[in-house]
């Protein structure tokens, strides 16, 4: 049996294949360069052509564009009025952000634990999070897979729970047959460039609510509105604005608008590359001792941020490390979503035991994501496969 490499670094020849990367071509990078010539850099005309296009592929009625997906979640909770003494439930299985949104507001972050075979949220975990405190749930649609999401929403509407998702990872998901983004209170979606469409930078808020929209509005823009009917002190002078709560600036640049939407035009062939992808790997690592596969819940038709394999202890010798140190002496560079957010330095501090989730410790302790994005070769994809194979076969017991 060949021996794995050791890990001693990339070999200076080849370029090692990482785990995301984003895809930009010359419609993206016209846009921008008209962008850059045009009189409006910020709080141009690309901003509401962008939301316009939003609502069209989520079917969402409004779409509020900001700064990061980071800040989408803040203005979600501001929205949803989050503040001291709330608590929000949400998956320790995702990035700081979806429970530091909720920091921000004051409130209070509470972990559910997540279902062991699809590793989102468990929709049981959330009822038995729910205290008179909570006031919304921020499922995260981990990996691109949908939540529970009938389940969910049944659970929010009998406790009177806004239900705000996270779908940094899930652009271009369905939910029995239904876009993420048009089904909850509010959907928040980000364009950092490991995501399935970027803008650099950028996150989007959407929503069918317009009370909600009005306040993402205002979050997102200092709290200022020009709008009469929304003013305590209306006035007819020409420059008069009035600011009525303390928002912040987290707006999109035309920029970051105008990449954005020529990125979309292309989310149909990236979701679709995705697919083939993730089609490839499922049915290589089915049948690879050693590797268990994410389950797929029947009602999500996934467009896929991250591929997670999860390393089966009663089958391998090895540590997770090993395996990923033996990936990227294989040129093959992996990365771990996520540490369970309760689990760092922060959120320790503030009392969540070790032990809170344990169905979340345990795959964090056992989960690799290997390299998928729009651009990666289907060479490149059994190159993958081989190198995952060629280790199982090389630590089993
Ligand atoms: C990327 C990400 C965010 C934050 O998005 P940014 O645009 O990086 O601020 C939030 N939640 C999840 C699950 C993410 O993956």
């Amino acid at each position: 049996m060949e021996k794995p490499a050791i890990c001693g670094g990339t070999p200076a020849c080849q370029t090692p294949v990482q785990y995301g990367k984003q895809y930009i071509d010359d419609a993206d990078i016209q846009a921008v360069t008209e962008v850059l010539k045009s009189p409006f850099l910020t709080c141009g005309p690309r901003l509401p052509a962008l939301e316009q296009k939003f609502c069209e592929i989520t079917g969402a009625k409004y779409a509020v564009a900001v700064s990061n997906g980071t800040a989408a979640l803040h203005i979600a909770c501001i929205a949803a009025g989050i503040g001291p003494g709330d608590e929000v439930i949400t998956t320790p299985i995702t990035f700081a952000a979806s429970a530091n949104c909720v920091s921000y507001c004051g409130g209070k972050p509470v972990f559910a634990d997540i279902d062991p075979e699809t590793y989102n949220i468990d929709p049981a975990s959330i009822e038995a999070c729910i205290t008179p405190r909570t006031k919304a749930v921020i499922p995260v649609h981990y990996t691109g897979q949908s939540v529970a999401y009938d389940e969910i929403a049944v659970i929010c509407k009998k406790h009177g729970l806004i239900l705000i998702q996270d779908a940094a990872h899930a652009v271009g998901t369905r939910y029995k047959g239904k876009p993420i983004g048009s089904l909850a209170d509010m959907t928040c979606f980000s364009s950092h460039p490991v995501k399935t469409v970027t803008s650099g930078e950028g996150g989007i808020v959407t929503t069918n609510d317009e009370a909600l929209y009005r306040k993402l509005l205002l979050a997102r823009s200092h709290g200022i509105t020009r709008d009469r009917g929304q003013m305590t002190d209306p006035s007819d002078d020409p420059w008069y604005y009035e600011m009525v709560s303390l928002g912040y600036n987290y707006r999109l640049t035309d920029m970051q608008a105008a990449l954005l939407s020529t990125q979309l035009d292309k989310l149909p062939a990236f979701s679709k590359r995705r697919k083939e992808i993730v089609a490839r790997y499922d049915e290589a690592f089915r049948e690879t001792d050693g590797i268990i596969v994410q389950k797929e819940i029947p009602e999500s038709d996934t467009t896929r941020h991250l591929y997670v394999i999860q390393l089966d202890p009663d089958v391998l010798t090895c540590s997770r490390r090993e395996f990923f140190d033996a990936m990227a002496a294989e040129n093959i560079h992996c990365q771990v979503h996520y540490i369970p957010v309760y689990r760092l330095p922060y959120y320790q501090r503030l009392g969540y035991p070790k032990g809170l989730c344990p169905n979340a410790e345990r795959l964090y302790e056992r989960i690799l994501s290997i390299p998928l994005y729009y651009s990666l070769t289907d060479e490149q994809v059994d190159e993958v496969i081989s190198a995952v194979r060629k280790l199982c076969a090389y630590y089993h017991k």
